[in-house]
């Protein structure tokens, strides 16, 4: 999920002192980590995919007592964090998650335990432009604009980076913890059943005000504001709005790999999963690798896999229908970003971040490079949905030239500075098939439950199982939920073997 603009909604707060920091909508933080401590006998347990979810499940099991084995089809733990590195002057851009605030509780908690690298993720007084329905503007840092278009004196003033909150601050309010059983409260469950962008024209949102939304991080969700639940539009914004964004310096891929330090159960790379089986008594796991089909049999399982990979996967016997319908119907987000390397970085000698906001084909841009060192610099264009399909179906050169041509509309200076481009296409990659789930309109309150719910011996983590979804935070819960769901059942049948 994008980071760059929230931000500075932090930075306008700042700025405007304290009485608009008590206007802050909030959202309680995610309320605890778990700490599980030994409960039971240990069991053996084998881990499904090592990204953020499937490692911090086998990290607290570990811490637990249990015995863990990770199954993950790449050679390297991460899966959507992933720090592309191989730029001129040793520049990195992520891949997948920028940058998290601190009131992410997960997210913070480990990069802290782990002493990891932490600094802010943007700079003090740089702007960012906007190109909307052939208009440029400049962004100021803290959201002001002369913005081009009809808007209500509210919209007006709020500005750019708070131009969601003039329809959602009242609901935002209202968020609380949604990790409790019982969420979403009562005030905000009907909002689930209609778009993000009829819950704004019903509000009376003027169509510019909808354009400048549909162009911040909102608009990097699924297929636009129609495809999207204005409940969850409420609960993005929500855990997006309290906190400036930091991300580590050096790149954010340390996060896994600080997991796998410290891990001390097998890894099994390179091992595709192909098949998974359950009875009473354990689970046993077919995977390939190096072109043998193995197995594994174990007390449980922690299916830590995308739904969109999972949903190919024969599992005998079937899930229940509600487990089946989540796996079917929940769907990611198509994201391409491109990134291409300049000579020297025109932008900051105008004061300019790398920020852009457009309706153009490259929808949003940033700068990886705005806090690394060195005089050259990258510029990358972050699509989704439509927009993410058409330019990841391009080929690499006419891609290339469009998007500089296009970031041309945002920044002058570039196309003699222009030096090489890579990108990355996550729908296009067989062990993601796309970015970060959205949540449409009735999904959320329908399908979020049975995401979650366990199945037999077989538990569910990953970023689609959390409120936190599309976020590193949403990972790192869903493993701590799934480890302390296993320590709980172990401890169960500890007891109930005692008393036999
Ligand atoms: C473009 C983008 C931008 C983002 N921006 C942010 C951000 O700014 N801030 C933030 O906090 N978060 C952000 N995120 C979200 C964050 O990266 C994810 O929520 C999180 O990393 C997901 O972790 P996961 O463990 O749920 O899934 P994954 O990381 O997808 O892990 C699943 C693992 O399963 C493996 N696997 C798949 N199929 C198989 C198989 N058959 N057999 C074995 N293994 C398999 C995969 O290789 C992978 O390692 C972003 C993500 C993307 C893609």
């Amino acid at each position: 999920m994008p980071a760059r603009t929230t931000r500075r909604q932090f930075i306008k707060d700042l700025t405007a002192g304290t009485a608009a920091l008590s206007f802050l909508p909030g959202v309680s933080v995610a309320g605890w980590r778990t700490r599980i401590k030994p409960a039971g006998s240990p069991q053996n347990i084998v881990v499904l995919g090592a990204g953020l979810a499937g490692l911090s499940a086998a990290f607290e099991l570990e811490k637990a007592g249990h015995n863990v084995t990770i199954i993950e089809a790449r050679k390297k733990a991460g899966g959507r964090v992933y720090t592309v590195r191989g730029f001129e002057d040793g520049q990195y851009a992520e891949g997948g998650a920028l940058s998290f605030p601190s009131d992410h509780e997960f997210t913070w908690g480990y990069v802290n335990d782990f002493h990891l690298p932490i600094r802010s993720s943007f700079k003090l007084g740089f702007d960012a432009m906007a190109n909307l329905e052939g208009k440029s503007f400049r962004v100021h840092f803290d959201g002001t604009a002369d913005i081009p278009f009809d808007l209500t004196p509210a919209e007006k003033s709020a500005g750019v980076y708070r131009m969601p909150f003039v329809y959602m601050s009242r609901f935002m309010r209202d968020v609380g913890n949604p990790r409790k059983g019982d969420w979403p409260p009562d005030s905000l469950r009907d909002l689930d059943q209609v778009s993000c962008k009829q819950f704004l024209q019903d509000r009376g949102a003027t169509d510019g005000a909808i354009t400048i939304i549909e162009a911040s991080q909102l608009g990097l969700l699924g297929f636009g504001l129609d495809s999207i639940s204005a409940l969850d539009s409420v609960l993005t914004e929500a855990i997006t709005s309290n906190a400036p964004f930091y991300e580590l310096g050096g790149g954010n891929d340390q996060l896994p790999q600080a997991f796998r330090d410290r891990l001390n159960g097998a890894f099994k790379k390179k091992s595709v999963v192909q098949r998974i089986d359950q009875n009473e008594s354990g689970v046993t796991v077919t995977f390939t690798r190096k072109g043998q089909i193995q197995t594994l049999t174990a007390d449980r399982v922690v299916c830590a896999l995308p739904f969109a990979v999972l949903k190919d996967i024969p599992v005998s016997p079937s899930f229940s229908a509600d487990k089946q319908r989540a796996i079917n119907e929940l769907k990611l987000t198509p994201v391409t970003r491109t990134y291409l390397q300049f000579s020297s970085r025109p932008w900051e000698q105008s004061n300019l971040d790398g920020s852009g906001l457009t309706d153009l084909e490259i929808q949003s841009t940033y700068s990886p490079t705005l806090n690394q060192p060195g005089s050259r610099g990258i510029l990358t264009s972050y699509t989704g949905g439509q927009r993410a399909l058409d330019l990841g179906a391009m080929t690499d050169r006419d891609r290339q030239k469009l998007v500089l041509r296009r970031m041309g509309n945002l920044f002058s200076g570039l196309d003699s500075r222009f030096e090489s481009s890579t990108t990355v296409n996550w729908q296009d990659d067989p062990f993601q098939l796309g970015a970060y789930t959205y949540f449409q309109p009735g999904q959320l309150t329908g399908l979020l439950p049975a995401a979650q719910a366990i199945e037999g011996r077989i538990h569910f983590a990953g970023e689609h199982t959390s409120a936190w979804h599309g976020w590193m935070n949403g990972a790192l819960e869903s493993g701590n939920r799934v480890a302390d769901e296993i320590n709980q059942a172990s401890a169960i049948e500890s007891i109930e073997l005692r008393s036999r």
